[in-house]
C-alpha cells in the first residue's frame, strides 16, 4: 500500500521503502513548525544512484502540503517498482525523491506552509517589483468574509464577478498568485520560505555534477477527476516548451498560452533549477491530478483559509473544514490512486526514456 492518511504515516512509508533499497535519506527538520499531532516535520530526501551523476530525475512531492497524499503515493510505488529503478541504472540517472516539500501543510492537510505561504507562488525574486496580482485585491474580501459558510451576499457577489468578466478571469484573480495578502488565498509571500530555501540548498549539492535535470513535481486538484495534465514547469520560452512535448507528448500544456488549466503562475518551484543548476540543461512539468470539481476545491480552501484566521472554531467546525480540504486534494479511491500511479509511472519512465 502506498497511499498514507497521515504526515507520519507516509513519512514511515518513505523511509523503510528506501531502507529496503539500502538508502538512508536525508532529513531536513523544520526549525519551528510542528505537525497536527505535535510531531517533528521534515523534507526527507531520498538519491537512489550516483550524487554525482551527470543525468537527474528529481520527484517532489507535496509542494502543496495536503497534495502530498498524492505525490507520496506516487513516490513510493515508484520506489517500490524495480523494473524503474533498473531503467534508470541502465540510463545512468539518479532519481532523487523529495518527500514534502511542504510538511506542515501535508500534517495539517492545508494547501499552505506554516505561514500561509502558496509555495508554488513563493520562488522568485522578493527584491523585484512582483507579477501584477490587482484584481485578487477586489476577490478577496469575498474569498475570505467573516464567517464561516459565507452568507449568500458574499457568494452572489462572487457570481456576478464571473458573470461580468467571466470564468477564466475570475480563475486568475483568485488563483494566479498574490504579494500583499498575507492572510488571503495564493500568496506567495514576502521572502523565501524555509522549504524554499532548504530546496534550494539540496540542488546545489547536485550542481558540480549535474548536465542534464528532469524534475516531475506532484500536484492535485485541478482537472477532472484522476486524470494528470502535464503542466510544462519552466520560464515561458518555445524551446523549452518544444523539449518538454519531445519528452512527454504534444499533451504537454503552458500556462503561459492558455492551453493548461491552471491560471499563469510566476514564482514556481521548479524554477529554481535555473538558479541553482545553471550548468544543466532543465526540463521539467506539474503533473496536477483532478479530484473534485473546481467549485468545491475553491470552496473547501476558502473554508481553511478561514479556518487558519479563526483558531477559536470549535471543534467539529475544525475537523469538518480540514476534512475537506483533504477530500478535495486527495480522492481515497482505489481506482483514483490506480490511476496516479500508472499516469505517474509513465511520466517517469519518459523522462528516463528521454535521458538514456
Ligand atoms: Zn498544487
Amino acid at each position: 500500500m502506498n497511499f498514507s492518511q497521515t504526515y507520519d504515516e507516509a513519512r514511515g512509508r518513505f523511509l523503510s521503502a528506501a531502507a529496503s533499497l539500502g538508502i538512508a535519506p536525508e532529513r531536513h527538520i523544520h526549525p519551528s513548525a510542528r505537525g497536527h499531532d505535535g510531531e517533528t516535520l521534515s523534507m526527507d530526501v531520498a538519491v537512489i544512484g550516483d550524487a554525482k551523476a551527470a543525468k537527474l530525475l528529481i520527484l517532489t512531492s507535496g509542494t502543496h502540503g495536503v497534495e502530498g497524499y498524492c505525490g507520496s503515493g506516487a513516490q513510493l510505488a515508484l520506489l517500490g517498482d524495480p523494473a524503474f529503478l533498473a531503467h534508470a541504472r541502465e540510463t545512468g540517472v539518479t532519481v532523487v525523491f523529495v518527500h514534502a516539500v511542504n510538511p506542515y501543510g501535508f500534517s495539517h492537510w492545508s494547501r499552505t506552509n506554516e505561514d500561509n505561504i502558496d509555495l508554488n507562488r513563493n520562488f522568485l525574486d522578493h527584491a523585484k517589483p512582483y507579477p501584477p496580482h490587482a484584481a485578487y485585491a477586489e476577490v478577496h474580501a469575498l474569498l475570505v468574509p467573516r464567517s464561516w459558510p459565507p452568507d449568500a451576499a458574499t457568494e452572489a457577489a462572487i457570481a456576478e464577478f464571473i458573470d461580468q468578466r467571466g470564468m477564466r478571469a475570475y480563475q486568475q484573480a483568485v488563483s494566479g498568485g498574490q504579494y500583499a495578502f498575507a492572510d488571503g488565498l495564493f500568496f506567495g509571500g514576502n521572502a523565501p520560505s524555509w522549504s524554499n530555501r532548504t530546496v534550494r540548498t539540496l540542488l546545489r549539492g547536485f550542481a558540480p555534477n549535474a548536465r542534464e535535470v528532469f524534475w516531475i513535481d506532484f500536484h492535485t486538484g485541478l482537472g477532472p477527476y484522476g486524470h494528470g495534465e502535464l503542466i510544462h514547469a519552466a520560464r515561458d520560452d518555445a524551446a523549452e516548451l518544444a523539449r518538454a512535448k519531445a519528452v512527454w507528448g504534444d499533451k504537454v500544456t503552458s500556462v503561459y498560452d492558455g492551453s493548461s488549466t491552471s491560471a499563469r503562475l510566476d514564482g514556481l518551484l521548479a524554477c529554481s533549477a535555473y538558479e541553482e543548476l545553471p550548468q544543466a540543461r532543465y526540463t521539467g512539468i506539474a503533473i496536477e491530478y483532478g479530484t473534485l470539481p473546481q467549485p468545491q476545491v475553491l470552496l473547501a480552501l476558502r473554508a481553511e483559509n478561514w479556518l487558519r484566521l479563526h483558531p477559536e472554531a470549535d471543534a467539529s467546525l475544525r475537523a469538518a473544514i480540514t476534512k475537506q480540504c483533504r477530500d478535495a486534494f486527495y480522492c481515497d479511491a482505489d481506482d483514483w490512486k490506480a490511476t496516479i500511479v500508472e499516469q505517474a509511472r509513465k511520466c517517469a519512465e519518459d523522462a528516463l526514456g528521454a535521458a538514456g
